[in-house]
């Protein structure tokens, strides 16, 4: 009983939309977090310190010293080192309690199913819409609930697709596009990274509604917020037969 008044979760477990019985849904899940970039580092963060049991983190590559501007459990004195284990490092330390299962590896469509299945909720924090894809169609195949979050520069989207009810990430962008690199502001990627965080504990938690057929898309340089209604694609190439 202490621990549930003064311990490292008390302050959620005192919210009613957690209490006891969230905590230990949220203790007992399995998360996967495609990307350890600027999205990856936040929504990691969260969740390893919100209590979730089993982080697998996937992600194959290492630390440039352009990533530190956004890419927070990355640090100086990581330059060079898999991006993997310098945010296992961090996460353990962050909370003991939460296992993490780093993975070193790219995210493609052979990886993806192997990768995705077991979790209770796939996190899209890459950074290209082949990883993309590829986690979209395991989660779809796998019934995973997805969320997926993009930035770039000051503006961002985030929508959560869960399968069997509502289009899918391939009804949204059916085609085929290359992204360029472009600039990134580090609190861009902080506050999509935020939501997705959101978006995975209340899904865990059974809170709330999620953001199922709805895209929130934020124009940074005006603060504002435009809600997108989305919709499921009937001839959808991924989840057009699937429900
Ligand atoms: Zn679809």
């Amino acid at each position: 009983m202490k621990d549930e008044i003064t311990g490292r979760y008390s302050r959620q477990i005192m919210m009613k939309e957690i209490g006891i019985a969230g905590q230990k849904r949220l203790c007992g899940a399995r998360v996967l977090v495609a990307g350890l970039g600027g999205l990856g580092s936040i929504s990691s963060s969260y969740l390893a310190a919100a209590g979730v049991g089993r982080i697998r983190i996937v992600d194959c590559d290492t630390v440039d010293i352009s990533n530190l501007n956004r890419q927070l459990l990355h640090w100086s004195r990581d330059l060079k080192r898999a991006k993997v284990e310098s945010a296992a490092e961090k996460l353990t330390e962050l909370n003991p309690e939460c296992e993490i299962e780093a993975v070193s590896r790219r995210m493609d469509a052979e990886s993806a199913m192997e990768l995705c299945r077991g979790s209770d909720v796939i996190v899209d924090a890459t950074d290209n819409l082949a990883a993309r894809k590829a986690l979209n169609m395991a989660s779809v195949r796998l019934k995973i609930p997805f969320i997926h979050g993009a930035v770039g520069g000051l503006n961002g989207m985030v929508t959560s697709f869960l399968p069997g009810r509502g289009p899918c990430l391939e009804c949204l962008f059916p085609a085929d596009v290359v992204g360029a690199k472009v600039g990134i502001l580090g609190p861009t990627a902080g506050i999509i990274a935020s939501i997705q965080a959101m978006e995975v504990i209340k899904i865990i938690v059974g809170a709330g509604s999620s953001l199922v057929g709805r895209l929130l898309y934020l124009y940074g340089s005006d603060m504002r917020w435009k809600e997108i209604t989305i919709a499921k694609n009937p001839s959808c190439a991924v989840c057009g037969r699937a429900d």
